[in-house]
């Protein structure tokens, strides 16, 4: 089985070793000291400007996006979401289930956001922007020095979903001012899904601390209180927080976070390279490392299959996993991950076997 699709992720040996171990016990100073070696690591490789705090929380990256939402965020705050794919989408719904007072910068499919988009919003009374950095549902990467400016020139809380492109695409919390950064255990840390992870600037954890709490198992109060310790408030998902310990001290001992963004970008650059030849066009200008949507050209013609033909036959006839799209695209597009223990020879294999389908198809 080969995995191309953007998480679960293939996982290396080491971490996929953990998996069948037994399951300890985590209230132990062993594990405390792991977590907080966690901590480190992951304000190591995010940037985080000092005095910054990670917190660990288990649920998918969905949870993270939604604590935030819940504990940084309040009704007293008018928020600016970009909205440029689905996971714009949930971080507007949960402004609206969550009664932030907010605003959608809506963009098309693969538009990307520009300063003409944000002129509107200069010099008004906004407290907050948050941005899905990759939003992976069509693989676009905004550009975030652009988004970072506004921000400080509009005093506005920069909260960023990294979720799939933390460790992929080049990222600098400090230098970008960002308040914020949400990343999840199944995309470029290529672990199991379960826990997802949220780093907080020290303006966000003043929030956290003025903020009345709005849910209890979400709750970053207590999940920032316990972790000074090393612990967390409830039995989080041990073993994946495990697996991410090794897998962040791997990337550590394998040159830290620059030189596995150097590998999944010449990762990424490889398949564009090598899939230029076949019948696709790259459905994004600005696409994110982690990865390629492509378009099917000519569909709809007699002989060329479907986005969603391909997924199926790739995943039936080849056992290779490709990401499909859903909705009005499922037919046109489709999407192809650079994150996990793939390789370049996993990338040949892949565009192979599109050749050969292609051809029989056509
Ligand atoms: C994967 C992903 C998420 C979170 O999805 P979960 O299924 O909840 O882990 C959120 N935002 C982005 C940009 C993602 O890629």
């Amino acid at each position: 089985m080969l995995n191309f699709t953007v998480g679960p992720v293939m996982s290396g040996d080491a971490v996929r070793a953990i998996g069948s171990e037994q399951v300890p016990y985590f209230r132990t100073p062993e594990f405390s000291a792991l977590m907080l070696q966690n901590e480190r690591l992951m304000l190591q490789f995010s940037k985080a400007p000092d005095g910054s705090r990670a917190a660990f929380m288990t649920g998918s990256g969905t949870a993270s996006m939604e604590s935030v939402v819940m504990n940084v965020l309040s009704r007293r705050d008018k928020a600016l979401v970009v909205n440029g794919g689905s996971f714009g989408q949930r971080f507007v719904e949960m402004c609206q289930l969550h009664q932030i007072p907010h605003t959608e910068i809506r963009l098309d499919y693969c538009q990307p956001l520009t300063e003409a988009h944000l002129a509107p919003f200069d010099g008004q009374d906004y407290t907050a922007l948050l941005v899905n950095m990759g939003e992976t549902s069509t693989g676009m990467l905004y550009d975030m020095p652009m988004i970072s400016r506004f921000c400080k020139a509009n005093g506005l809380l920069l909260i960023v979903d990294a979720i799939s492109t933390f460790l992929a695409d080049a990222f600098d919390m400090a230098a970008l001012g960002a308040d914020v950064m949400i990343t999840g255990s199944q995309k470029a840390l290529a672990c199991p899904p379960g826990i997802s992870v949220i780093v907080l600037a020290p303006r966000a954890l003043q929030r956290v601390e003025e903020n009345e709490e709005q849910c209890m198992y979400l709750s970053l109060k207590s999940a920032l209180k316990n972790g000074e310790r090393g612990q967390t408030p409830f039995t989080p998902a041990v073993q994946t927080l495990i697996q991410i310990n090794r897998r962040l001290h791997e990337i550590e001992t394998m040159g830290g976070v620059e030189a596995e963004t150097r590998r999944i970008g010449d990762l990424a650059l490889d398949f564009r390279t090598k899939i230029a030849a076949l019948p696709f066009r790259m459905a994004t200008t600005s696409p994110q490392n982690g990865v390629t949507s492509l378009e099917v050209v000519g569909y709809g013609a007699p002989g060329v299959p479907s986005a969603y033909d391909i997924f199926t036959t790739l995943k039936d006839k080849y056992q290779i996993w490709v990401c499909p799209n859903g909705g009005d695209l499922r037919d046109r597009i489709f999407r192809v991950g650079h994150l996990g223990a793939l390789t370049k020879d996993d990338n040949s294999a892949l565009v192979a076997a599109l050749g050969q389908f292609i051809v029989h198809s056509s």
